[in-house]
């Protein structure tokens, strides 16, 4: 199975997806963690790049999706084919979310992308699963507040990720039940409650 965790900044990945991959240790489930933009030693330089060097918008999501291709190759596909589970910190729907939602990305472009990338002969290769944790802007605008320096994204106005959230949102009621949406404005313990009933709903109990 492929698990992709979604979510603004501060909205809490960080913790839940802990929280995650120690539940699936306990549960005897063999898995893989990783990240985008990263998740292979070019991902990682690309990552760097991506979070601090200032780029076109078209650029921004090229390399968004060359990072991912390389993923594919190197790490994802290669896990699922041998029956692991794989939990991505971030996948497509963040560059929908991002690119397309937050900096105006053309929408065509995206999906020309998405296809050349993750296009295979039985369709789309999507996450199975995606958890969207969404959260209020306020609320994550007050939890990213001096935890850590910010890269160039988290230092975007509130219109910005209103765009990216209302984005996010709109992918959700298009997935067909892929985007599982959690309340992460609740506290730790209810998320964590949430995300052990998602888990049982994969037959994970
Ligand atoms: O979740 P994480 O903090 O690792 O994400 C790194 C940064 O990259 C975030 O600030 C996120 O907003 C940004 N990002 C993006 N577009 C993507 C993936 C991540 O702008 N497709």
């Amino acid at each position: 199975r492929f698990i992709s965790l979604e979510g603004l900044d501060g909205a809490g990945k960080s913790t839940h997806l802990a929280w995650l991959t120690a539940a699936l240790t306990a549960r005897g489930v063999d898995h893989l963690v990783t990240r985008e933009p990263g998740g292979t030693p070019l991902g990682e330089k690309l990552r760097e790049l991506l979070l601090h060097e200032p780029m076109h918008l078209e650029t921004e999501a090229l390399l968004m999706f060359a990072t991912r291709r390389e993923h594919l190759a190197q790490v994802i596909e290669p896990a699922l084919a041998q029956g692991r589970w794989v939990v991505c910190d971030r996948f497509t729907d963040a560059t929908y979310a991002y690119q397309v939602g937050g900096r105006g990305l053309d929408l065509a472009k995206f999906e020309a992308l998405e296809q050349w990338v993750q296009g295979r002969a039985a369709g789309l290769l999507q996450p199975d699963t995606t958890l969207l944790f969404d959260v209020p802007l306020a609320v994550s605008r007050a939890r990213l507040a001096g935890a850590r320096e910010l890269d160039r994204f988290e230092r975007e106005q509130d219109a910005f990720f209103e765009r990216v959230r209302a984005a996010y949102h709109a992918r959700a009621s298009a997935s067909h039940g892929r985007l599982v949406v959690l309340d992460a404005s609740k506290p730790v313990a209810e998320v964590q409650a949430d995300l052990a009933q998602v888990l049982a709903g994969m037959g994970v109990a």
